[in-house]
């Protein structure tokens, strides 16, 4: 795990409070936090804000984002204050004390985040005075403002191609939730001299087979799903880990090369196994929620969960770590009464305020609602993300569905015969 992605998401539970990335978060936080220039699409609600924020806060220097409403920069800049963040705005709404207060902080290095607003980019006076303090990346949100093919077009996003020379060719991030291809090749033209890093993050991921079924003997489910997979790589999740050990165990002696990963190893046996894991093929590695993060091996065939995850984006961050080279691949997530209270029983027993209590009840039921969910399983998961898809027709339940409809048929002409 490089040592930047380890402390982001120490960042985002220290600091934001949340115990996993969104999709998508993760993959566009790492090419940012190694210094390059990045365009992301992700769909509205999905998270692009802390995109910018976490490697704001963990790096040096300061971050000068531009986004295009007062309204929204004070409400981040009261959050992000709010959390413990060295955050400001400086726009046309600030009075005399404020702005004088800003710039001190800003004289003084003092400040992470500064909220731009756009008609503050064509004054000179404001990039010198920001190159000189020390300005090292420029976040654009709402990007889709630089282009006149964009629904909104704001003429003062023109100004941030000289704005970004002006202070000295930092480090641009770019975040949008529009983009069709038009406005995208536009949005990188005009905010990019060479060409950035672009994430389209849909969260569909098509190639992903996803299934689920009730845990009855998961050990003898794993092994049936794995039956024709000897020779393909892949993960398998324990919610502890005495169940790694147990499960790799059980896995070897039916003929499987299983490792292990959890906290509890030697750090040594622990990077041996992930060497091994990333280097040779077929290897299951059966880990805690301590393996992934930040491991990109694209031909990982499976994952699967011998334990109900712990919210619906966790597992969708665990299942993603499944087929990134775009070819198919399958996941099986079991979960059992036992799981669910053990859950409940935790969140029950942690240390949290009622408030994000209820908010994990409210994502462990949103879970059980993807375990249980009666039609598209894909549909149903990306509903929660916000993203309204048709019936994927091979998923789990889309499959059964079929079988059960042509079943119907089938004794109906056998009644009707
Ligand atoms: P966008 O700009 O993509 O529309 P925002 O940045 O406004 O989305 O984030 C939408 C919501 O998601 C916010 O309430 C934010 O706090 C929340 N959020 C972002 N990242 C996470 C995460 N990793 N876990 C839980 N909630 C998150
Ligand atoms: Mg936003
Ligand atoms: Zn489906």
């Amino acid at each position: 795990m490089s040592p930047s992605l380890a402390s982001a998401r120490a960042c985002l539970s220290s600091v934001f409070g949340f115990d996993s990335f969104r999709p998508g978060q993760e993959e566009i936080i790492a090419p940012i936090l190694a210094g390059e220039d990045v365009l992301a699409i992700m769909p509205t609600g999905a998270g692009k804000s802390l995109c910018y924020q976490l490697p704001a806060i963990i790096g040096d220097g300061l971050t000068v984002v531009v986004s295009p409403l007062i309204a929204l920069m004070r409400d981040q800049v009261a959050q992000l204050t709010n959390y413990g963040v060295a955050a400001a705005a400086m726009n046309s709404a600030n009075d005399s004390d404020e702005s004088r207060r800003v710039f001190d902080l800003i004289r003084r290095r003092e400040l992470k985040l500064l909220y731009l607003a756009p008609e503050r980019l064509a004054r000179p006076d404001t990039v010198d005075f920001l190159r000189r303090s020390g300005a090292n990346r420029l976040a654009i949100d709402e990007a889709h403002c630089v282009s006149q093919w964009g629904h909104d077009f704001r003429p003062e996003y023109l100004a941030l191609g000289e704005f970004r020379r002006g202070l000295g060719q930092v480090q641009t991030i770019a975040f949008t939730a529009t983009a069709d291809a038009a406005t995208r090749a536009d949005i990188a033209e005009r905010l990019f001299d060479t060409t950035p890093r672009i994430f389209i993050g849909g969260f569909d991921r098509p190639n992903l087979m996803l299934a689920m079924q009730a845990k009855d003997s998961p050990r003898r489910q794993l092994l049936g799903f794995l039956k024709d997979r000897k020779g393909d790589s892949g993960i398998i999740y324990c919610s502890s880990r005495a169940g790694c050990e147990d499960l790799a165990q059980g896995l070897n002696d039916a003929g499987h090369r299983a490792l292990v990963y959890h906290a509890g190893l030697d750090k040594k046996v622990r990077e041996n196994n992930q060497d091994t894991f990333l280097r040779e093929d077929g290897i299951i590695m059966v880990a805690t929620v301590a393996f992934g993060m930040g491991i990109d091996k694209p031909d990982v065939r499976f994952v699967a969960h011998a334990d109900l995850p712990k919210s619906i984006e966790a597992y969708y961050q665990e299942i993603g770590r499944a087929g990134r080279d775009g070819l198919a691949a399958e996941t099986l997530t079991l979960y059992g009464l036992g799981d669910v209270r053990l859950r409940r029983q935790q969140i029950e027993d942690s240390q949290a305020s009622d408030e994000q209590k209820r908010v994990e009840r409210q994502k462990l039921n949103a879970l059980l609602a993807l375990c249980e969910a009666p039609r598209c399983r894909r549909q149903t998961l990306l509903s929660y993300f916000g993203e309204t898809t048709q019936p994927c027709g091979h998923c789990d339940l889309c499959i059964t569905g079929v079988l059960l409809r042509d079943g119907t048929v089938d004794a109906q002409k056998a009644l009707s015969a």
